[in-house]
């Protein structure tokens, strides 16, 4: 039995236009996040046959694969929901004053981020994150779906910036893509996922 299965969206794939183009989002849901869900559920497949059979010699190379199509289902789960055709707006709540608190203001946040997903090199997100230790905000830039985290954060907000997320579209003009997906960020998600994070 696979433990994972490839979400529906919650909209068509051209609900996201013009932000996001039909093409880009069919391409990247049914394909991409498609191909990291049956990674995951290969990988485990073998690290259980490596389990059973007590062969651990490619257990390194296994261990590697997973966190990376694990990581990219989860970034992609999450994504699909961040986003929505009445998004937009501004957060509001505590999330809004969370922000104000950890950031300096809701302009410096995104600013930050914006710079974080622009600036990633090769391929990787920009992540608006919980952090629970010191119990705030932080932003992460994440190498491909899992590097350069800080163990134990709870992404809110992710910004795909690999370039299958937007080269069919934006081309190279990564900048472009991502204002445009301000115009789209649903909030409310955001501000539950913050909510859950917390408590
Ligand atoms: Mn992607």
């Amino acid at each position: 039995m696979a433990p994972y299965t490839l979400p529906d969206l919650p909209y068509d794939y051209s609900a996201l236009e013009p932000a996001i183009s039909g093409q880009i989002l069919e391409l990247h849901h049914g394909k991409h996040h498609a191909a990291y869900v049956a990674g995951a559920n290969s990988t485990s497949e073998q690290i259980a046959q490596a389990r059973e059979t007590g062969q651990f010699g490619t257990l390194v190379g296994l261990e590697k694969t997973l966190a990376f199509n694990l990581s990219g289902h989860v970034l992609h789960s999450i994504f699909w929901n961040n986003l929505s055709p009445d998004g937009g707006d501004l957060p509001d709540g505590e999330l809004a004053a969370a922000i104000d608190e950890h950031f300096g203001s809701f302009d410096a946040f995104k600013g930050q981020l914006t710079a974080a997903t622009v600036s990633v090199q090769g391929s990787g997100w920009g992540v608006l994150a919980w952090e629970p230790l010191a119990g705030r905000l932080i932003v992460e830039q994440v190498y491909d779906h899992h590097g350069n985290v800080g163990m134990g954060t709870t992404p809110l907000l992710v910004f795909d910036a690999w370039e299958h997320a937007y080269y069919l579209q934006y081309r190279n003009v990564r900048p472009d893509y991502v204002t445009h997906l301000w115009d789209i960020v649903n909030w409310a998600d955001v501000r539950q996922r913050f909510a859950t994070a917390r408590s």
